[in-house]
């Protein structure tokens, strides 16, 4: 697409953007809280800084931050004083639009609203040379649709930086439908000099890493919806199992329930309805009772009486002295060696499988595997991490599923079962097992779910706590569904990645950098996809498709076409991306 692009008459060489060099004269315009922090990476990056904000107390307050943020990076030593009086003297407040024109580049970081960028672009194009390059800093905007208002289409971009700027280190450079390969050049090299990880996203809602992200939100809420855990373990089961440095209730609260609810509306308009990105109705009436989180004082967690940038209570009940969230447990150790006891069986020829034999030998279990005699000892558990639903075990025809069918393990006795192709109800429809989900790699995971009915034996719940406990992980009992808490909403956000990836909104590397140091997930959904395997990911959403009947599990057709090349990840030397496999 970027061959086609373009203006390219204008390239020649000492023009910014060309041969990748930085732009050396930057204006920022809106001096609030994202054109402060643009401000202070231009005037460091060294480029000649023009800060301008039509509000005169505003245009003040833009400096002084800049000031103070050059002042707080010196004391930590990420400058020499010396550097930051450089970049303080670089910096320079204009109270005039006008006094923009000798820049080369311009990042606008104005109110998000059509018209007023409109009107700005339209102004901008009068004062600007024609090589200089219009950028926005838009999170939810269309930069094709800003730049129908600018002379030269072709010359503007997106930048879209994260907030605090001057910390967060990712920058996604966003190419409109007419944006240059010497626009988008130099925002890379200009976001390059300014020290960001800069990545490439095509425009459209979210463009690539909010895109990304919209699951871990929006399943949340269906999650809750459907009363599969409530708000603090959907949260605590994110953290503990997941790695994330915080839930999806907490970060809604922290991004105010009404933004978010404004970017979900604008995701599904700007979509024509898009399943995946319905917002959720417990959202809306979040906001119409002005629970809009932190700043409002409540949200999904109440912050009334705690200190909000250290605690948060559960909302409800309409008591000013609701608890403080409760912390996390402590990580469990894994009980020496040795003392797991007995034989464990355990049936399934997936990653989780090969994980979960491991640490039970490590745990000292005795590990068998469906055909292995028991010696007549009755095993604690059987653990069955490829059961098949009974609808489907006949249909089935993978290899997988054939390995399944003829390795079935004993009958009788503790069974425990991965909901992965479906839910505890359709794995073992009145039967006496339990469910349980974790994603791999197991090390990482300080928790597993757990999900029983009405006929599970309280046996088999006893000896599967017993158990996960015994690998030094903790548990939570979570209602039934495929994939149970965890599984969906990771699913949903590496099926999520995969729709972007196949659509062309940007690469794999730049998914999971940008997830990553965006938005502080624990490492990139792509590379998570190969580690937990491809068919592991695709049977959830399969069974969530088959259970749910809705168009928004549908999988990914990126995803399934690795499937079916037989590219399960990183244990098969290929999925998203390429492994060196010991052979
Ligand atoms: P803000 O309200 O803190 O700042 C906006 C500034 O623009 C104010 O100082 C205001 O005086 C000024 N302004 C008003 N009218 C103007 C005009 N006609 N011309 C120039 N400036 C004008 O807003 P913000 O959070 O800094 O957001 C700015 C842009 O950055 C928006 O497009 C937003 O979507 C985007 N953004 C915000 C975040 C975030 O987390 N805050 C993150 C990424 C992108």
């Amino acid at each position: 697409m970027s061959d086609q692009r373009g203006d390219d008459k204008d390239e020649k060489a000492g023009i910014a953007g060309k041969d990748g060099r930085a732009a050396s004269v930057i204006g920022v315009l809106g001096a609030g809280t994202m054109g402060a922090g643009i401000a202070q990476l231009a005037a460091r990056s060294g480029a000649r800084t023009l800060l301008h904000d039509p509000i005169a107390d505003a245009l003040a307050r833009g400096v002084e931050r800049v000031q103070d943020g050059l002042g707080k990076e010196a004391a930590k030593g990420r400058l020499s004083e010396e550097q930051a009086g450089a970049a303080r003297e670089r910096l320079q407040a204009v109270d005039d639009l006008a006094r923009l024109a000798p820049c080369e580049l311009v990042i606008e970081a104005a109110p998000e609203r059509l018209e007023l960028k409109h009107e700005l672009y339209r102004k901008l194009s009068e004062i600007v040379g024609e090589h200089c390059v219009l950028a926005s800093n838009t999170s939810s905007l269309a930069v094709t649709a800003i730049a129908t208002a600018a002379s030269h289409p072709e010359r503007v971009v997106g930048m879209h930086f994260f907030n605090p700027a001057p910390i967060m280190k990712l920058l996604e450079v966003v190419a409109g439908e007419q944006s240059s390969r010497r626009a988008l050049a130099l925002a890379d090299a200009t976001g390059a000099a300014m020290g960001k990880t800069v990545i490439r996203a095509s425009d459209g809602p979210g463009f690539l890493v909010n895109r990304c992200n919209r699951p871990f939100g929006l399943e949340a809420l269906r999650l809750l919806q459907e009363r599969i855990a409530d708000i603090e373990t959907i949260d605590r089961i994110c953290r503990l199992e997941g790695g994330f440095r915080m839930g999806p209730f907490e970060l809604m609260d922290l991004v105010g329930v009404d933004v978010g609810f404004g970017i979900s509306k604008s995701f599904y308009e700007q979509s024509f309805g898009e399943p995946r990105w319905r917002p959720s109705p417990i959202t809306a009436r979040y906001v119409a009772a002005g629970l809009y989180g932190r700043k409002s004082g409540r949200g999904y967690y109440s912050y009334e009486n705690t200190d909000a940038g250290t605690g948060a209570g559960r909302a409800g009940g309409g008591s000013t002295s609701v608890p403080q969230r409760r912390a996390d447990p402590e990580p469990l150790q894994a009980e020496r060696p040795g003392h797991g006891e007995g034989v464990i069986v355990i049936a399934g020829s997936g990653v989780l499988a090969e994980e979960l034999r491991h640490a039970a030998a490590q745990a000292g279990y005795e590990v068998r595997s469906p055909h292995d005699p028991t010696g007549g000892v009755l095993p604690a558990l059987i653990v069955e991490c490829d059961r098949l639903p009974a609808s489907r075990e006949g249909a089935a025809t993978d290899s997988r599923s054939r390995d399944a069918r003829e390795q079935s393990p004993p009958q009788g006795g503790a069974h425990l079962l991965l909901c992965q192709a479906g839910s505890l109800g359709a794995l073992d429809p009145g039967g006496s097992a339990v469910g349980f989900h974790v994603l791999a790699p197991l090390e990482h995971a300080g928790l597993v779910e757990l999900t029983r009915n009405e006929s599970s034996s309280p046996l088999a719940a006893a000896r599967a706590e017993r158990f996960f406990a015994a690998l030094g992980m903790h548990v939570a009992w979570v209602a039934d569904a495929p994939g149970l808490v965890l599984g969906r909403i990771v699913c949903q956000v590496i099926n999520e990645c995969a729709f972007a990836l196949g659509e062309g909104v940007g690469g794999a590397r730049d998914i999971d950098t940008g997830m990553v140091l965006g938005l502080s997930h624990p490492r990139g959904p792509l590379a998570w996809a190969d580690t937990i395997g491809l068919d592991h990911v695709l049977t959830v959403l399969e069974s969530l498709c088959d259970e749910y009947r809705e168009e928004r599990y549908r999988p990914a057709p990126a995803l399934r076409g690795l499937v079916q090349a037989g590219r399960l990840g990183r244990a098969s030397g290929a999925g998203f991306f390429e492994y060196d496999i010991e052979r």
